[in-house]
């Protein structure tokens, strides 16, 4: 199955990302994605980009060497009522927010904390994507987190990079195959992010693909089989 999208990759204006949009967006181009979203991490994580750099995505170009490049930031949740660290009047200005539950932005609690932060986040309507749901030190509801993306359209995303060997979140693997059964059950799509920090990981899912395939997760609700649909879903 040949993908059109991918909704989750860093540049060097994460800090700890090691290609430039140029790169990133070559390589997509090179792939045939016909579209990308730039998702740098936002100012609490340690090296994050800085908030201007979240204002001033307006320049980039809307489409380059034919990719459609979204604006987007990956966003952290910072308490366990969901807030996160970008106000409303830049998230006016991004096509995309990811918001994600990231180590030193927020402390480990206990599984209820968790999902209450993240049904909370679901609600916040400038949240697009919840970014690698499945990091074990941060344990939720899985059902209730499903029943929260039927309800908001707030999408879970299937993260290539934690089902890879170099993971820094291990064992994500065992709640990420809970959740898309869930997903079977409740009949939730899902998107899949390569969470790339190198251009080389641009646009790759063999981790991500190869598990919901192995799952019979149907093709059609998988959002990244079409850039326009994902569009008209955003
Ligand atoms: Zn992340
Ligand atoms: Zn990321």
């Amino acid at each position: 199955m040949k993908y059109e999208l991918d909704i989750h990759c860093h540049t060097i204006s994460s800090g700890h990302a090691f290609s430039t949009l140029e790169e990133n967006i070559r390589v997509a181009a090179e792939r045939e994605l016909k579209l990308l979203a730039i998702t740098d991490h936002a100012p609490s994580m340690p090296g994050g980009a800085h908030l201007y750099h979240f204002y001033n995505m307006r320049i980039i170009p809307d489409v380059i060497r034919g990719v459609r490049i979204l604006k987007g930031a990956e966003a952290n949740i910072i308490d366990y009522q969901g807030s996160i660290d970008l106000d409303e009047e830049v998230m006016t200005n991004l096509d995309l927010v990811i918001a994600s539950l990231h180590p030193p932005c927020l402390e480990f609690g206990t599984e209820s904390e968790h999902t209450k932060t993240i049904v909370e986040a679901m609600n916040n309507r400038r949240v697009n994507i919840i970014g690698h749901p499945g990091d074990k030190r941060y344990s939720f509801n899985i059902r209730e987190v499903v029943s929260a993306s039927k309800e908001t359209g707030t999408l879970l995303e299937i993260n290539n990079s934690s089902l890879k060997p170099t993971s820094y979140r291990p064992g994500s693997d065992i709640i990420i195959r809970q959740m898309v059964e869930e997903c079977l059950l409740q009949n939730v799509p899902l998107i899949m992010g390569s969470d790339a920090h190198f251009s080389a990981e641009v646009g790759d899912f063999t981790e991500a693909s190869a598990l919901l395939k192995e799952m019979a997760f149907p093709e059609e609700m998988i959002l990244n089989n079409s850039a326009e649909e994902f569009l008209k879903f955003l």
